[in-house]
């Protein structure tokens, strides 16, 4: 039986999320919506989910002893790591102690660096992924790129968004890989992985939920979502990406096993290759995934909010209530308080909505808005082009 306490009141549940981007902005409203008392943290001020939280704090969350600090004197019933940059020794021992992890503590460590992860699906799980080695040095590079073959991707292995991704298709393009690897992991280091790359027809996200049923923790998927990246970020999806019959099952089949494994409740994005029937393990979030923005025009709930129901151990219901696409908005321009012209124009279009994530600073690069379509008639491809255009329609200016 879950119960509910009343906000800045003695009874009050309280959340802390950690990373208050765009997405922990969504999961702070579903959470504000179910009466939870939230704690929006992140590096920088006025964050997005710093704008819509009962309290913000501002701290380096990779740093172990402020965290630890912050955690300890603010007492949350259940801390939710929405970023992959955080000291997650601390978070293990602070499991340990009693604090509560969302998922868990152990899978935000696996997931922080693409190694654990990597490790675990494929080795101890035997799931299907591309080939792949782990490097230190160019030399090593060299001689892993030729065993894993090409054309291969190089990744550091403190990355995301694409950052310091490169693909190669040949023995020169080695060391420009290095290089770039080397400017663009998140925290000082030299690791990389070489992976084989994947002639994928498509690939998607599959939001797997593991939640409470009758007190018992069952597993519900989302309709698989589609997308599209470019230099390894994510730029437009789309829900739901048709699927032949045996690759859907298999990708529901390799999202239960290491969702499975990781444990905990709450949302996992599950990133998968998909040719033909085939389906290979990519990457996965042990919280709400970029790519399931789309989730707030097309599901009944949103992946936000199945997040928060499904750590807060209450039901959800993953059904898709109509097809429909998002589309980034980018800032186009480096400058602080930006403006965004042709907001009314977008949002006239029929069935299309908007989010402006509200972020204090823009760069050429930075999302900082998605435009959503929805469609009544399962058309995908015109949702896809509506939200593209509502997308480019939005005019950020200095
Ligand atoms: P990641 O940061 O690992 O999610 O990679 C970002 C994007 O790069 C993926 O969504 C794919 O579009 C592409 N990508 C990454 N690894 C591979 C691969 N081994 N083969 C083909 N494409 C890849």
């Amino acid at each position: 039986m879950v119960s509910l306490g009343t906000p800045l009141s003695p009874s009050a549940t309280r959340v802390m999320l950690l990373g208050s981007g765009e997405l922990a902005k969504e999961v702070l409203i579903a959470l504000q919506r179910l009466g939870v008392e939230t704690i929006a943290v992140d590096r920088y001020a006025d964050a997005p989910g710093h704008q819509v939280a009962h309290h913000s704090r501002t701290i380096p969350m990779s740093d172990p002893d402020q965290l630890r600090a912050l955690i300890e004197a603010e007492r949350p019933d259940v801390v939710v790591p929405e970023i992959e940059a955080i000291a997650t020794g601390t978070l293990v021992e602070l499991e340990a102690e009693g604090v509560r992890v969302v998922p868990t503590a152990r899978a935000a460590r696996l997931t922080m660096d693409r190694e654990g992860i990597r490790r675990l699906a494929a080795e101890e799980l035997g799931l299907p992924t591309s080939p792949y080695r782990f490097c230190d040095s160019l030399d090593e590079l060299r001689a892993a790129a030729t065993k894993v073959g090409f054309p291969c991707v190089v990744k550091p292995v403190m990355s995301s968004s694409g950052k310091g991704q490169s693909k190669l298709d040949g023995p020169d393009d080695v060391e420009p890989a290095w290089e770039y690897a080397m400017a663009g992991g998140r925290v000082a280091g030299t690791r990389v992985i070489v992976e084989g790359f994947v002639d994928f027809d498509y690939e998607i996200t599959l939001l797997t939920v593991r939640w409470l049923r009758d007190g018992e923790p069952t597993t519900s998927f989302c309709a698989p979502i589609g997308h599209r990246q470019e230099a390894g970020d994510y730029v437009e999806s789309w829900q739901p990406q048709p699927m032949s019959p045996v690759a859907l099952d298999r990708a529901k089949a390799v999202a239960a096993a290491v969702t499975g494994d990781l444990g905990g409740l709450g949302v996992f994005g599950v990133e998968l290759f998909v040719r033909g029937d085939d389906v290979w393990f990519s990457e996965v979030s042990p919280r709400p995934h970029d790519t399931g923005l789309v989730t707030l025009t097309t599901q009944w709930q949103n992946e936000f909010e199945l997040h928060a129901r499904a750590f807060l151990g209450l039901p959800v219901d993953t059904a898709l209530r109509n097809a429909g696409a998002s589309a980034v908005v980018y800032g186009g321009t480096d400058a602080v308080g930006i403006t965004f012209d042709g907001v009314g124009e977008a949002l006239a279009a029929p069935g299309v909505d908007l989010r402006l994530f509200g972020k204090p600073a823009s760069f050429p690069r930075r999302r900082m808005g998605v435009a959503l379509a929805r469609v009544d008639d399962g058309d995908v491809d015109a949702a896809r082009a509506t939200a593209r255009r509502a997308a480019t329609t939005v005019r950020p200016r200095a």
